[in-house]
């Protein structure tokens, strides 16, 4: 009778432990919250819910040693992708020191000669999927905004996009595949006060996008546009801090977003990385606001 009873009591231990574990496992998927997943300045991404979708695949990013380049190239390699990472100077050399399936590319997005080079020589043509991040922003009305400022804004936003694609494109057409994705703004959807250059800049990046993927389409080649607002990144930073008043700038910046806060870099990359992926194959010449719906008021 004792013996049962133990037997009985060691069952149900046997149970509220195995009730524990699926609790336990349960929970651990449902708290992925993608700002938790990588910082501006974290070296890991882990891949949510295990997702592998870029095995064997290669991954360009552009202005990926810092922000939102830098998170959706760990995310792509979090997915399995080998990543080249290209940004100025030894920006990327840099960023990715020590770092497995990463490989550094120096160059300008604004230099033709550079580009062609890096993209077709150093990884052999071969790039399942680009991402164009590059980017600057400059303050300043029409009216006050210098030629100069202009055309450096529309070089490395607007040309540096359309030479990237230029380059890495017949390369994907002569695969019959491959997916690019730009980074463009919540300033390519909405007029903004003081960013006469950005504006005009993103907003050719989104109508870029849609040429591009026209003309690719019939290889099975798709481009797709990502539209962040305020990402907590050193580009968001550096305004913030230009401000006179910084805190209350911050506060203002996650107030224009109806979820009520700035984005993290990873929540731009995780629609990234669904684009890139074939999960995405029906999708192309989409301009898609990732901007916690400021763009929807
Ligand atoms: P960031 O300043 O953190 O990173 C931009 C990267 O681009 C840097 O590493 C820089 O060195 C690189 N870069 C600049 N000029 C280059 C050039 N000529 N050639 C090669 N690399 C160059 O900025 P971020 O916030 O990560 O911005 C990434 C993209 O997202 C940009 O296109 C930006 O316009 C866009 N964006 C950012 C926000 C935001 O709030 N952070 C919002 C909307 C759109």
């Amino acid at each position: 009778m004792g013996r049962l009873r133990s037997e009985g009591r060691l069952k149900t231990f046997y149970y509220v432990i195995f009730l524990l574990a699926i609790f336990v496992s349960i929970e651990k998927r449902s708290c992925y919250k993608a700002d938790t997943m990588v910082s501006a300045h974290s070296k890991k991404a882990e891949s949510p819910w295990g997702l592998k979708r870029y095995e064997g695949r290669v991954a360009l990013v552009t202005g990926a040693a810092s922000g939102i380049g830098w998170a959706v190239a760990l995310r792509l390699r979090a997915e399995g992708a080998h990543v080249w990472l290209a940004d100025l100077g030894d920006r990327a050399k840099t960023a990715c020191a020590g770092e497995e399936m990463m490989s550094p590319l120096s160059i300008d997005v604004r230099d033709e000669t550079a580009v062609i080079s890096a993209t077709v020589i150093e990884s052999s043509g071969h790039i399942d999927a680009l991402v164009n991040c590059a980017g600057i922003v400059l303050e300043g009305s029409a009216q006050a905004t210098s030629l100069t400022d202009w055309e450096r804004v529309l070089a490395v936003n607007l040309t540096g996009t359309f030479l990237m694609t230029r380059h890495v494109l017949p390369h994907m057409i002569a695969r019959r595949s491959g997916a690019i994705v730009n980074i463009g703004s919540d300033a390519a959807l909405v007029g903004q006060r003081n960013q006469a250059a950005y504006c005009a800049s993103k907003g050719g990046v989104a109508q870029l996008t849609r040429a591009a993927a026209l003309d690719a389409a019939p290889f099975g080649v798709r481009v797709n546009c990502v539209c962040p607002c305020f990402v907590d990144t050193p580009m968001l930073s550096a305004w913030i801090n230009s401000s006179s008043n910084p805190e209350e700038a911050r506060r203002e910046a996650a107030a224009t977003q109806p979820l009520g806060r700035i984005g993290s870099p990873a929540e731009i990359a995780a629609p990234v990385a669904f684009l890139c992926s074939e999960e995405a194959s029906f999708v192309t010449a989409v301009v898609l606001p990732v901007d916690g719906g400021a763009t929807a008021q």
